[in-house]
């Protein structure tokens, strides 16, 4: 019998903490709601978005039952739930505890894990991550110092393909080629060599490392300590050594600019069986899709969902003759299953009506917009956060009080700005443009 969870808190009180960190990380979970403007908001962290069917039928119930009814995918891998009236913490937290998906109340918004999402599934990567998320997770929810951690600190696990290392992760483990791991924090110079055999612990140290370093400068992220890497870097060494892991330099890979979604279509691999992937447009999934996906997941895959950093879902375990009807249903559904939908590449912030710093319904103007697929990505912001913008190159669309400004990035990189009116005519035009045309 599971004991009675506590409601969550929406916007906790602050008075009279006098941590600098304590006051600054608003970021939600699960327990800990935000208030938007179409209601609450909970964030539920999924390691390495790896979800059972279980699991999954209990996340669509609570949306359907609690909220508005869809999930919301982040650039994280995590899942949101919008529209949640103030009266559902208990049933939430109790749903999510009774589930798996909270196992550690206090680390409940320190779980923030990207993992190589076709690791182990198309023979590509140097190895099967899955041993290290699994147990990355434990250690991070055994440790009492870890839960200091904010819910903006983030773990990459990534086979050696480079697709999550371009994410610019706190502490990344990227595997190599010789059964060893690169152990990099923070910027893209600092990284050392460790066995493989060790690597989520030197993660956990890493991550331990960091919070003393952090201790008293307001610090969440390792990019967001005073000065360079290094100082942190020695600390970890040294630690590593008192652990008895061995550590040594390490030719520092050249971190990706750009990240390698999985395309979406059937994953072939080594084994008898196949993936599935297929990505959600705009990151919104309804419960018909939902009901497809996980359907797809327990009668014709192995159980599991994966979702990925960039709005898609993985599905596992397929029998390669059943996979071609399996990825048309969830075609028919209404899921992006190959190169050429216009939704492919197209991303959005929240935007209006649910958040009150949009100065534009962003989604609604991104699908009346929307195109034949182009070469560079978009995303479509409500102001100029740009909440959840991908890396690397993109064309940004931000709504201003004239329209919208419209320019391509790439890294610290803009491009020349263009500011054009809202409305799909010319807004399509400025977009298909700036995104460019594929082959
Ligand atoms: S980018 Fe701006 S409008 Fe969009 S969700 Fe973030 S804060 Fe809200």
């Amino acid at each position: 019998m599971l004991a009675a969870m506590p409601p969550p808190a929406i916007f906790p009180a602050r008075t009279g903490d006098a941590s600098p960190r304590a006051r600054g990380d608003a970021c939600p979970g699960t327990l800990r709601l935000h208030r938007a403007d179409d209601g609450a908001l909970a964030r539920v962290r999924i390691p390495g978005g790896v979800l059972s069917a279980a699991q999954a039928d209990v996340l669509g119930k609570l949306a359907e039952r609690l909220g508005d009814g869809e999930l919301h995918l982040t650039s994280r891998g995590n899942v949101q739930l919008r529209g949640l009236g103030p009266d559902c913490g208990g049933e939430l937290a109790s749903g999510m505890a009774e589930s798996g998906l909270l196992p550690s109340e206090r680390h409940e918004r320190v779980r923030n894990i990207v993992a190589s999402p076709l690791s182990g599934l198309d023979g590509r990567g140097e190895r099967d991550i899955r041993p290290w998320l699994s147990a990355v997770d434990e250690l991070l929810c055994a440790s009492d110092t870890a839960a200091g951690l904010s819910g903006r600190f983030l773990f990459a696990l990534d086979d050696g393909r480079g697709d999550v290392d371009a994410l610019g992760a706190d502490v990344t483990l990227l595997a190599r080629s010789d059964g060893a791991a690169t152990l990099r924090v923070g910027s893209a110079e600092s990284a050392v060599r460790i066995p493989g055999a060790r690597a989520p612990q030197a993660a956990l140290i890493a991550a331990e490392a960091f919070l003393d370093a952090a201790a008293g400068s307001g610090a969440w992220r390792v990019t967001d300590l005073p000065g360079d890497d290094e100082p942190l870097l020695d600390e970890i060494v040294r630690r590593l050594r008192q652990a008895g892991i061995s550590s040594g330099p390490t030719a520092v890979p050249a971190r990706p600019e750009k990240s390698a979604p999985p395309d979406p279509g059937i994953v072939t691999g080594p084994h008898n069986t196949v993936a599935l992937s297929a990505g959600v447009p705009l990151g919104r999934i309804g419960a018909h899709q939902w009901q497809a996906l996980t359907g797809t997941a327990r009668h014709h895959g192995n159980g599991e969902l994966r979702l990925t950093p960039w709005r898609g879902l993985v599905v596992p375990g397929l029998e390669r003759g059943r996979a071609a009807a399996a990825l048309d249903r969830l075609g028919a559904a209404g899921l992006i299953i190959g190169p050429h939908s216009p939704w492919t590449g197209v991303g959005a912030c929240i935007g209006r009506p649910g958040c009150a710093r949009s100065l534009a319904d962003v989604r609604a103007e991104a699908a009346a917009t929307v195109g034949p697929p182009g070469t560079l990505p978009v995303y479509w912001s409500g102001c100029e956060r740009r909440c959840g913008h991908p890396r690397g190159e993109w064309v940004d669309v931000v709504a201003t009080p004239d329209g919208y400004r419209v320019r391509t990035v790439r890294g610290e990189e803009r491009g020349s700005p263009l500011t054009v009116p809202a409305g799909p005519p010319a807004l399509a035009a400025a977009v298909t443009a700036a995104r460019g045309t594929v082959g």
